[in-house]
């Protein structure tokens, strides 16, 4: 093979393996940023919730105390109702009675209401406190993998990239700038095998002519239709 060619074919290998390990990174950052933000999300509705199922609580309290009291004052307007000598008073003191029973009533369905909308606010924490907790799982497990990943590959990346000096030291430059402009608009593969007869970045048929040249190996041949380079396959299983 060709010594550029087989630079060209070392050069993509090194590029191909570094472009998955940071695609391997690549979803694992996102992953935990993405539930951090969740679980913020959650916890900060939640803390809303909490404020409210407080002040829900005062306010029942409150009219329960309120209630209490309008109580005790009826009371007191019932045993008055016996020692009135006019009807006038009598009249005022019913009138009265009336106005703190409404006044009870009133108190009564706002502790109600508010008895409900604090049994609606306590689900939803529950179900939020164990949404939180499930996805705590998964950022503790997606972070687990990450560092893991980092680790693994950390070393990997480091010699590869250390290779990939050596061997872009190696190619000459004006085949590098093709080689980096083509696998930058080519989804990172710049150099592919030939196969059955067709070049194997974009399936396009060589034509006779350069499949001979490919397998004279004596010069670098590229594809009409999507610029990769092209090499023989076959040869590069025997090495
Ligand atoms: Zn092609």
């Amino acid at each position: 093979m060709q010594k550029v060619l087989q630079q060209l074919v070392e050069l993509q290998e090194l590029d191909t393996r570094l472009d998955e390990l940071i695609e391997k990174l690549g979803d694992l950052p996102e992953t935990v940023k993405t539930l951090e933000i969740q679980i913020d999300n959650e916890k900060e509705q939640n803390s809303i919730r909490k404020t409210s199922i407080e002040e829900n609580d005062t306010l029942i309290r409150s009219n329960a105390a309120k209630t209490e009291d309008l109580t005790l004052k009826i009371t007191k307007y019932k045993e008055q109702l016996f020692l009135v000598t006019t009807n006038r008073e009598y009249d005022a003191l019913t009138a009265e009675i009336e106005f703190n029973e409404t006044a009870i009533k009133e108190a009564e369905d706002q502790v109600l209401q508010s008895e409900e909308e604090n049994e609606r606010l306590n689900k939803a924490h529950e179900d939020s406190e164990k949404n939180v907790e499930e996805m705590g799982k998964k950022l503790k497990e997606a972070k687990g993998s990450l560092a893991a990943t980092q680790k693994e590959t950390e070393k990997e990346k480091a010699d590869l990239e250390k290779k990939r000096e050596v061997s872009v030291k190696q190619v000459p430059r004006n085949f590098y700038s093709v080689y980096q402009r083509v696998r930058k608009a080519r989804n990172g593969l710049a150099v592919v095998p030939l196969m059955r007869d067709a070049c194997s970045g974009c399936h396009n048929r060589v034509i006779p002519q350069k499949r001979v040249d490919i397998y004279k190996k004596n010069q670098v041949i590229t594809c009409d239709f999507c610029g990769r380079f092209l090499y023989a396959a076959e040869e590069k299983e025997e090495e």
